[in-house]
């Protein structure tokens, strides 16, 4: 391996030794630069890459909140403004129990490389809370938004940093933080969250953007083979925003997803989620509850398979992993690899361990994309939201549809572009990293020493 590389990983270990997600998105980042760092000696002496590994800044704060029984309890904030070379940060808010800085930090990282990705002018950030959304009422909801805001507040806004919404965080909870933050600043400042309700400077599409991008990157990568979408089958894990926007996105041109998954096991519906009932249902779902999809199998009279995961199955032509970090692991990319299903495209954030990846890329019968890429399209609409903000106008949903196509398509050939360049052949993953890579690189050398 590049001796630089060797190096800065090395010492990023050191320093970081109880984050190992973070530790884990760094090593597949890093490792998949090799070429470019080679081609460019001069990034060295500039510390380009300990620089890039270190975030810009970390924000931990105390959240207190009071319940409706009114007792109250303190949760902690994060948010790790990584880089901004680019542009303001730009990034999701994670609530959930799982949260630590080790997962900010490991989403901030791979936030930089996907928003440089979009082409669009934006740096990334990630943060939220250890907060558990579950069995909270809606007031006890809006009282945690509004004193997680009353906190972050001052380190965010429309040329500063723009969070938006990811796992627990939705479009109720942004529209609670919004609200907050104009009462606190005292104007209309839009721009600093994004994943509003329209109504309040939102973007249309921007609830389905992640899925649909997920599915215009991959219909790109199919038309690649000869291969159109129509009439293939999709096997995805979890019932989330992201899924259902994947699922009425194949529906709408001719595919299907035939499994899906929730912590409490997985769904085989032959039939696919393709009707407008089946979709509205899996909303509903989720609202009530997102522990459980077994009431699906009740409703539609299918199949569910209780405490495991659907990869591995046969009748297939795409697994797309869309649920949240670590889904996949060896013994699971094993199944993977048997059934002989060619496509695996992830779409969660790091859903891959580095060593299922690795078995998995050198299956020489399947093409593997990386989330960094195939998810790019939420946050891409997200910066197509301030864009209207700063215009204070709205874009029609054709109009926002036409710009997230041309930025998926985008990403996708300008990955296979750069790998080939590189002598890599048809490398989805290392193309998404350098390409991203290449962007941040070419900014902080042009800004001098920081
Ligand atoms: N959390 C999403 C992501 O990981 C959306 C971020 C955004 O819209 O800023 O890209």
């Amino acid at each position: 391996m590049n001796k630089y590389i060797e190096r800065v990983l090395a010492e990023t270990k050191a320093k970081n030794a109880n984050e190992p997600e973070f530790l884990q998105t760094v090593e597949e980042v890093l490792t998949s630069l090799e070429p470019v760092i080679n081609a460019h000696p001069e990034y060295e002496k500039a510390a380009l890459l300990e620089r890039m590994v270190e975030p810009e800044r970390v924000i931990e704060f105390r959240v207190t909140w009071e319940d409706d029984n009114h007792e109250w309890h303190v949760n902690r904030g994060y948010r790790v403004q990584y880089n901004s070379a680019l542009g303001p940060y730009k990034g999701g808010l994670r609530f959930d129990p799982s949260v630590n800085l080790s997962i900010v930090k490991f989403l901030g990282f791979e936030q930089v490389y996907k928003d440089a990705l979009t082409c669009l002018p934006i740096g990334g950030a990630k943060g939220g809370s250890d907060f558990d959304p579950h069995g909270r009422s809606d007031s006890e909801v809006m009282r945690f938004c509004q004193a997680f805001i009353t906190e972050l507040y001052r380190h965010i806004g429309q040329d500063i940093d723009c969070p938006a919404g990811d796992l627990g965080v939705g479009g109720r909870e942004i529209g609670y933080m919004y609200g907050q933050y104009r009462r606190i600043v005292g104007a209309a400042e839009f721009g600093a969250l994004s994943g509003k309700a329209v109504a309040t400077g939102g973007s249309l599409l921007r609830p389905e953007a992640t899925g649909f991008g997920a599915v215009y990157y991959l219909v790109e990568a199919l038309k690649h083979d000869g291969e159109s979408i129509e009439g293939k089958h999709i096997a995805l894990s979890g019932y989330g925003n992201v899924s259902w926007g994947i699922m009425k996105k194949a529906a709408e041109l001719g595919a299907k997803v035939t499994y899906f998954s929730g912590p409490d096991g997985y769904i085989h519906d032959p039939d696919g989620v393709i009707t407008e009932e089946k979709l509205n249902f899996i909303l509903e779902m989720r609202q009530k509850d997102s522990m459980h999809c077994a009431p699906y199998a009740e409703k539609f009279g299918c199949e569910f398979i209780p405490n495991t995961k659907c990869w591995g199955v046969k009748d297939v032509d795409i697994y797309m992993p869309s649920a949240t970090q670590n889904d996949v692991d060896i013994e699971w990319a094993k199944k993977i690899a048997e059934s002989g299903v060619k496509y695996y495209f992830e779409v969660a954030n790091m859903p891959t361990t580095n060593e299922a990846l690795e078995f998995l890329k050198a299956q020489k019968h399947m093409v593997i994309a990386p989330s960094k890429a195939v998810n790019a399209g939420g946050v891409s609409v997200s910066e197509l939201e301030m864009a209207q903000n700063a215009e204070r106008l709205y874009w029609s949903e054709e109009e926002v549809d036409k710009k997230l196509k041309g930025i998926m398509k985008n990403i996708y050939d300008s990955s296979v572009e750069v790998a080939e360049r590189y002598g890599l052949g048809y490398d989805l993953v290392a193309g998404a990293n350098i390409a991203g890579f290449q962007k941040v690189a070419d900014a902080m050398m042009a800004q001098g020493i920081w």
